[in-house]
């Protein structure tokens, strides 16, 4: 991969953010927000997009949108940041694809790989999931992973259902 060098000893993170319960938009939004609140700096916001359920097919369109921010968090600081935000918003504990009111992912966090019991990086479903490609691409075109640019992993991935909405915060709200 090739993120962005980190600045000013934050480092470069990319997030998955998803809802399918209650008020998806809402829920993407207070996500951030929260986040934002609690110190993470937040580069840019793909826009909203209504995607097909995955794994699990018989519940509602889920509401996705991709974000880079960055954080002076380590990696398992910020997975507790933001399991801590997806419990603040409601999440309780679901069913694997299951639905849910707010489901945050670590897309990849700078060039760093991980992996334990409670963390993966870069995340393992980043170049196999529409839902995450299509919005990733968006906002970071050029990021590249595993000899693969966002840019033509998300024009690949189009055709799956995705609907772009509106952008993650409407000017006129
Ligand atoms: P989820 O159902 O998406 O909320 O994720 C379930 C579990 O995946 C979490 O409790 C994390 O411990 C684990 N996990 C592993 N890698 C990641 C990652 N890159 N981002 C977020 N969660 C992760």
């Amino acid at each position: 991969m090739n993120a962005p060098e980190s600045r000013n000893g934050m480092r470069r993170v990319g997030l998955g953010l998803g809802a399918n319960l209650g008020d998806p938009a809402g829920n993407l939004r207070r996500a951030v927000a929260s986040l934002s609140e609690a110190g993470l700096v937040f580069d840019a916001l793909s826009s909203l997009y209504a995607t097909p359920p995955w794994g699990v097919t018989d519940q509602p369109d889920f509401i996705n949108a991709c974000a880079l921010a960055r954080t002076s968090l380590p990696p398992l600081a910020l997975l507790d940041l933001v399991k801590a935000t997806e419990k603040a918003l409601g999440r309780e504990e679901t069913r694997r694809w299951g639905p849910r009111v707010i489901d945050i992912d670590i897309l990849f966090y700078d060039d760093l790989r991980w992996r334990d019991d409670r963390l993966t990086l870069p995340h393992p479903g980043l170049l196999e999931r529409a839902f995450v490609l299509v919005p990733l691409a968006e906002i970071a075109p050029d990021l590249v992973f595993g000899g693969v640019s966002l840019a033509a992993a998300g024009s690949g991935a189009k055709a799956q259902g995705i609907r772009k909405l509106s952008e993650f915060f409407p000017k006129n709200v």
